[in-house]
């Protein structure tokens, strides 16, 4: 069991590190406290404190949180079902954000971050497999991912930046279950299958099941994300993710759009699934887009009504990004241009 400490300061500057004692409280294997790195918090904290002494003013409160650290997944199962208020941390690159702003509070963290067996890509009698803890660098950089589901390897891409593309996990995406999260709407378009799990099992979930409304999911108190599968994209099916943000990196989507095309004959496709990011309380998939592109030659003229169509199924809000109008018409734009690019690769 490691532990953090959470402070306060009057400002509302509030940071979080590791606090080096060797606390084994409440943890039945013994397992060793070491330090953990909070991407550069510890710092932070340092400096904050210092600035508000120099200014004679620190007020801290103090809240203690332990850290589980189990080092397989029966043990992490096992301490998910015994402990199910402790938030699962992977990365932490949402989750340590949301506990220095006062979103998240809990006083435990089941750290899975150490676990191998979550960690892999697998390609599997027409199935591609993917671990929880996977990172977008791994995503990115794998041969099976860039071949045979290119938009899921363009979403990752865009995430952040370099550096939480090495930290940061595909599950911590599905779990934080933002609706601008870049990898839920590829999945959608692959059809994606989470599995859960826990002591008694796991259970497969249709993604389109899996998110139950605003950062609601199906994931039961005793139950971790473990894996996805999803259907490979063939060499003729045609597919395309695109991003809109307000800056090149490190930039949350205003919209983001993702299309997967299958069973081509010829100029014309049996299925499609057009799914849409940060346009309503979850992502969703555009149901009239695809009922027009499917199962008909598709040209130019039928792609800017799959878009028109899109906007329309779309209900996002006005936020301090973006008008609620502008990001319509932007799913318009992108739905149109994703098309141009998958099919015609332009
Ligand atoms: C600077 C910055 C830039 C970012 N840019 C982007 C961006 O461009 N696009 C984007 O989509 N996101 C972005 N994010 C958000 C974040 O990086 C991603 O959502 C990331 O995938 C979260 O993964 P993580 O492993 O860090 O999750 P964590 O922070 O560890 O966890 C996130 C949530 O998921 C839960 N969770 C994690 N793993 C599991 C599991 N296996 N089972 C069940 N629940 C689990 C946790 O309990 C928590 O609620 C950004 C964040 C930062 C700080």
């Amino acid at each position: 069991m490691r532990s953090l400490h959470t402070w306060h300061d009057s400002f509302g500057v509030r940071t979080t590190y590791a606090k080096s004692k060797t606390n084994l409280r409440g943890n039945p294997n013994g397992a060793l406290w070491k330090p953990m790195s909070l991407h550069g918090l510890h710092q932070d904290h340092r400096c904050c404190r210092r600035r508000c002494e120099e200014l004679g003013t620190l007020t801290l409160m103090r809240s203690e949180i332990d850290v589980l650290t189990p080092k397989t997944i029966d043990e992490a199962l096992r301490l998910r079902r015994q402990h199910e208020n402790a938030k699962i941390i992977a990365g932490g690159s949402d989750l340590i954000v949301q506990l220095r702003d006062g979103v998240v509070r809990t006083n435990q963290l089941l750290d899975i971050s150490s676990l191998k067996e979550l960690r892999f890509i697998r390609e599997d009698q027409d199935r591609i497999q993917i671990g929880s803890l996977t990172t977008y660098n791994e995503i990115i950089n794998s041969p099976i991912i860039r071949k045979r589901a290119w938009i899921l390897a363009e979403s990752a891409r865009q995430i952040g930046a370099a550096q939480l593309q090495n930290t940061a996990t595909i599950g911590g995406n599905l779990g934080n279950a933002s609706p601008a999260a870049d990898t839920i709407p590829p999945l959608y378009a692959l059809d994606t299958t989470i599995i859960t799990r826990s002591v008694a099992g796991r259970r497969e979930i249709p993604i389109d099941q899996f998110y139950l409304g605003y950062r609601k999911i199906a994931l039961l108190s005793d139950e971790l994300i473990e894996q996805l599968y999803f259907k490979p994209l063939r060499p003729d099916d045609a597919g395309a993710y695109l991003k809109l943000g307000l800056r090149g990196a490190n930039a949350i989507s205003l919209v983001d759009v993702a299309v997967a095309l299958r069973e081509r004959n010829v100029n014309s496709f049996s299925t499609a699934r057009v799914a849409l990011g940060a346009v309503a309380p979850t992502v969703k998939r555009s149901l009239k887009c695809e009922k027009i592109l499917q199962a008909r030659p598709l040209d130019r003229e039928i792609f800017r009504e799959a878009g028109s169509v899109a906007a329309q199924d779309a209900t996002p809000i006005d936020d301090i990004r973006a008008s609620a109008e502008y990001r319509r018409n932007i799913v318009s734009s992108l739905v149109y241009q994703a098309l141009c690019i998958a099919v015609f690769r332009e």
